[in-house]
């Protein structure tokens, strides 16, 4: 039995944060985990640019609900969930999830949950587990299931490594070159046939 895991941002949705920043015109709040590999140092930034900028979760969601799936990400999620059962492993959080998962006909996404006071505005955030993409690829196997992954970026890197095959989909530069080990695709369609090399199921090109 196989499953498959997709990273969200950068592989089927743009980044979140780096259109909100635009919008907004906030250039610190462009920074990802691309930039600044340590996830929490990253948030607590982020958080704290907000609050300076009076800027709530409300304001956040209206930029996400316009933004929509990368091009051809709907129908490669359609593609792999013919195939396989998928599961989107993020570091996002649910409440600026919905919109997009919406978008993409709700598939099943595992992340974390910010919490936010009564006047709408971001007080904390709460990962739901430490290291969950690797820990939720450790639990799949446990439960049997072969795991195909990929992402595009350093928090993507252990879910990569435990996986049984993990590729690096429309990742920078840096990261392939500090990752050499995960094979790096670009397009949909490269992945697709990547994910069909590397499957045990009899899937049609
Ligand atoms: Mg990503």
């Amino acid at each position: 039995m196989e499953l498959v895991c997709l990273d969200l941002e950068g592989v089927l949705v743009p980044e979140i944060w780096i259109n909100f920043a635009k919008k907004t015109g906030i250039k610190a709040l462009e920074a990802t985990t691309r930039d600044i590999p340590d996830y929490d140092v990253l948030m607590t930034q982020r958080l704290n640019i907000l609050r300076e900028h009076n800027l709530g979760l409300p304001d956040i969601q209206e930029v996400i609900a316009d933004m929509g799936p990368l091009p051809g990400a709907k129908e490669f999620v359609e593609w792999v969930r013919t195939h396989f059962q998928l599961i989107i492993l993020s570091d996002t959080f649910y409440e600026f999830a919905h919109p997009l998962m919406q978008q993409l006909g709700w598939p099943t996404i595992f992340c974390h949950k910010l919490e936010v006071d009564d006047k709408g505005m971001i007080s904390n955030y709460k990962l739901r587990q430490p290291d969950q993409k690797r820990e939720a690829v450790k639990a799949l196997h446990q439960l049997n299931f072969r795991v195909i992954a990929a992402g595009d970026s350093y928090n993507d890197t252990t879910m990569l490594g435990e996986a049984d095959h993990g590729f690096l989909f429309d990742a920078p530069a840096n990261v392939i070159a500090e990752f050499p080990q995960f094979p790096a695709i670009h397009g949909y369609d490269a992945l697709k046939e990547a994910i069909r090399a590397v499957s045990q199921r009899n899937i049609p090109a």
